[in-house]
């Protein structure tokens, strides 16, 4: 047990942090590759563990004085295709800011009344949870095949006229 123990506290610490408001104050920059095995709640929602994805943070302050991350974010993943449940191969590409607030402005928020939304600017902000969060967002609740690269329409087509009517509510369901 207590290997184990130091075993996972290393791991942690591979994990970068940055302050937040001092990255973006001063200009900063992190990049690096993310295997999909290092980000728990995304294994549960693509097909497969395998893979990595590359990223780029940079800090800055825009014209109104506001800190931001750009975050940049560029692979390829394995979703499960909604329709079929089969492997569908999805482009993973990200290119957003995320403002940086204290707890009072965030508060003072309202809802979607920005270009951009906004985080806690936290000291000890975990780039890869912050990574894994933005990823989750992005990704599509219902992932489709474009509907000719389907099983489930080859399956339907195979059937013939009886089926029609479901494929009738598939393309429904598309639109
Ligand atoms: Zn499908």
């Amino acid at each position: 047990m207590g290997r184990r123990k130091i075993y996972h506290a290393r791991l942690m610490y591979a994990r970068p942090f940055i302050d937040s408001l001092d990255f973006a104050t001063n200009g900063r920059e992190i990049s690096g590759e993310v295997q999909f095995s290092e980000m728990p709640r995304l294994l549960d929602i693509l097909e497969n563990p395998q893979g990595s994805f590359k990223y780029t943070i940079q800090g800055g302050t825009d014209s109104q004085g506001t800190n931001f991350l750009a975050i940049s974010v560029d692979g390829q993943c394995s979703l499960r295709c909604q329709r079929c449940l089969n492997k569908m191969g999805y482009p993973l590409r990200l290119d957003t800011r995320l403002f940086l607030r204290d707890q009072t402005s965030l508060d003072a928020l309202g809802d979607d009344d920005e270009e951009f939304d906004s985080i806690l600017a936290d000291m000890q902000l975990s780039v890869l949870d912050l990574l894994e969060e933005e990823i989750l967002l992005s990704l599509p609740i219902a992932p489709k095949h474009e509907f000719s690269a389907c099983q489930a329409a080859v399956d339907e087509n195979a059937h013939g006229q009886e089926k029609k009517p479901f494929a009738a509510l598939a393309k429904m369901k598309r639109n």
